[in-house]
């Protein structure tokens, strides 16, 4: 094939990927956005972005998710960096933003805790969308918290009122100064089954393994998370996780078991129970006659 004859519309029409992924990727190798690539597709393409072009669409074609390739994901309106270090944000767990949001809208200054950060997609975009909140992210993973500082770094103004975000590494609750309490607590921990045969499917192979599976029944990290949760609320606080599909139930119960109050699980646009939080309860009033 001739360069001459490399042109937007008919590397396009030649792809073997979805139009879609083609142009977001073809959009990446270029250089170009959405609208260039219609109002330029007939002009004669440079080798070198092209031979770019070539290698995404065949890694593309081998499984490696568009995300990674383009190292980059929007999530709630804002564009992330995305590594094979960290889980892709994915659109359902905004849910878990919005519901977080609506249980400290009436709150001046709230504190807010993302257990397993990853991209930091959810802390992030709580602190965007709440300027005063005061917003802490933990994860274990050292390379995963790394993406997080970028993003928070680029996508959180440090001079907002509730400053900028608190990152640490730890286990869950472990990094934590023991004297902090928060007015809610989100987490989209790992919570696939180890034997679930989507972990070899699709985007998912190319994502951290601890980011999906807890390596056990996938409700084990939803247990400790919720099993610690009422130490690190104050008065009124309320946890929200996100979990799987068949999951809510169980992690109803979870919550319930431990005292929390007003659990109850939200459907994401699919009509899944995708999220379940509740409440911390009073602690129990010791009156001394
Ligand atoms: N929602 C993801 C998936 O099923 C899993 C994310 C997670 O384990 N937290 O692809």
């Amino acid at each position: 094939m001739t360069a001459a004859s490399d042109t937007v519309a008919a590397l396009l029409r030649t792809s073997a990927l979805p139009p879609l992924e083609a142009r977001i990727l073809l959009g990446h190798a270029l250089g170009w956005r959405r609208t260039e690539l219609i109002m330029r597709a007939d002009q004669p393409l440079d080798a070198e972005r092209v031979a770019l072009w070539r290698e995404l669409e065949a890694r593309r074609l081998a499984g490696e998710p568009v995300a990674q390739l383009v190292g980059a994901r929007e999530f709630y309106g804002l564009e992330f960096d995305v590594t094979p270090h960290v889980l892709i944000p994915r659109p359902e767990t905004e849910l878990l933003v919005e519901t977080a949001l609506e249980a400290v809208a009436g709150c001046a200054r709230p504190r807010i805790l993302d257990l397993g950060t990853g991209t930091g997609a959810i802390a992030v975009a709580i602190a965007s969308a709440r300027p005063d909140a005061s917003v802490w992210a933990v994860d274990r993973s050292v390379e995963a918290l790394q993406v997080a500082t970028r993003n928070a770094t680029r996508l959180v103004d440090a001079g907002r009122p509730g400053g900028a975000l608190s990152l640490l590494q730890g286990n869950w609750y472990a990094a934590l100064d023991p004297s902090l309490r928060f007015d809610a607590i989100v987490s989209n921990p790992p919570y696939i089954a180890s034997d679930d045969p989507h972990l070899e499917q699709g985007d998912l192979r190319f994502e951290p393994r601890g980011a999906l599976t807890d390596e056990a029944d996938g409700l084990s990290a939803i247990r400790e998370i919720v099993a610690d949760a009422p130490a690190w609320l104050a008065a009124g606080g309320v946890l929200w996780v996100e979990h799987g599909y068949d999951q809510a139930a169980a992690v109803r119960e979870l919550m319930s078991a431990r005292g929390f109050q007003s659990v109850r699980s939200e459907r994401d646009l699919a009509g899944i129970e995708r999220i379940s939080g509740g409440e911390r309860a009073n602690p129990s009033v010791h009156i001394n006659a």
